[in-house]
């Protein structure tokens, strides 16, 4: 079977290179041509316009940034909608807004393709494995069609609803992921302010009730001893936005949503966007920091 891959970030590179491993026909384009040099090597065909990959393949994959990013590579000038891709399926994996993800679906029926949404659960680590969990929004045959390449991506696919549940279910998880790295912040602030070190303060949480599953492994991050990125303030930013909007049209208040929103614009100030998104407990940590230390 032909796939096609857009997007070859911190996710969809090891994504991409599992597909290969698995021996797919893979066919890759990216923004930045340069990141297209491991997959080519490990057998991929490269090419120059998302246009090309919808053309090359039967089973399309984008792992993108954002909706901006998503949008363009659908429906721009050479995008993956400009010519025939009636029979297609698209699997959009980004996280993006559920509003958009409709939008993207309508497009590519309006031409004669399928779409599913497929964001998924799990970071770098997790990729690499084989690991992620796929939160899928569409109907049971795309589902079905999908499954042998998200069997290669994933250690567990769920179907969560129509096209866009998908995307809904992934912004339900990253809201208390979001909020946990910001308590986190704080408590390690007022922890730190009355004397405690912070090691032992991260020791005793990892194993406590207040640890969570993403935590441990982010211990040296948040000490400062690594600076592995995978997953920057400026993508939690775009999630906590996509969070904030989705929870309001509900009416539902989204108090500490609000809060790590302005915590994370906060950061992106101080020229952190790009740093790992666990920079923002040490972040905190130094705008709260008490004289009396
Ligand atoms: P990333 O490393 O920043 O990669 C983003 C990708 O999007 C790159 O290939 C980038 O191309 C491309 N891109 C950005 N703007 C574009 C545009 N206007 N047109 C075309 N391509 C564009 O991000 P990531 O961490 O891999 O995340 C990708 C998606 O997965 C995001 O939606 C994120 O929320 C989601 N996600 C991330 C994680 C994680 O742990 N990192 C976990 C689960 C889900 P260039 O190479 O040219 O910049």
């Amino acid at each position: 079977m032909n796939i096609g891959f857009l997007g070859l970030g911190k996710m969809g590179m090891p994504m991409a290179m599992r597909l290969l491993d698995a021996n797919f026909k893979l066919t890759v384009w990216n923004r930045s041509p340069e990141k297209t040099t491991a997959p080519k090597k490990a057998g991929a065909i490269v090419v120059s316009s998302p246009s090309q990959v919808a053309t090359r393949s039967e089973i399309i994959i984008s792992m993108l940034n954002d909706d901006t990013a998503a949008i363009e590579v659908f429906k721009g000038n050479e995008g993956l909608l400009k010519n025939e891709v009636k029979g297609k399926l698209f699997i959009e994996m980004s996280t993006l807004r559920p509003s958009t993800v409709k939008k993207l679906a309508k497009s590519c029926a309006d031409k004669g393709a399928a779409f599913i949404d497929s964001p998924v659960s799990g970071t770098v680590g997790p990729a690499k494995e084989g690991r992620l969990m796929a939160l899928v929004g569409g109907n049971e045959t795309n589902l079905e069609r999908a499954r042998p390449v998200l069997e290669v991506l994933t250690r567990r696919i769920v179907h969560v609803g129509e096209v866009g549940q998908g995307s809904l279910m992934k912004l339900v998880i990253n809201l208390p992921l979001a909020v946990y790295w910001y308590s986190l912040g704080e408590a390690a602030a007022m922890g730190h302010a009355g004397g405690l070190k912070l090691n032992v303060i991260l020791d005793v949480m990892k194993d406590s009730g207040a640890s969570m599953a993403a935590f441990p492994k982010k211990i040296p991050e948040i000490l400062g001893e690594s600076d592995l990125v995978t997953f920057d303030i400026d993508t939690l930013y775009k999630d906590v936005e996509f969070i904030l909007e989705t929870g309001m049209d509900s009416r539902v208040p989204m108090t500490a949503t609000q809060a790590v929103l302005s915590a994370c614009e906060a950061a992106k100030k101080e020229g952190l966007g790009s740093a790992d998104a666990t920079e923002l407990v040490r972040f905190l940590m130094k705008n709260y920091e008490n004289p009396k230390k």
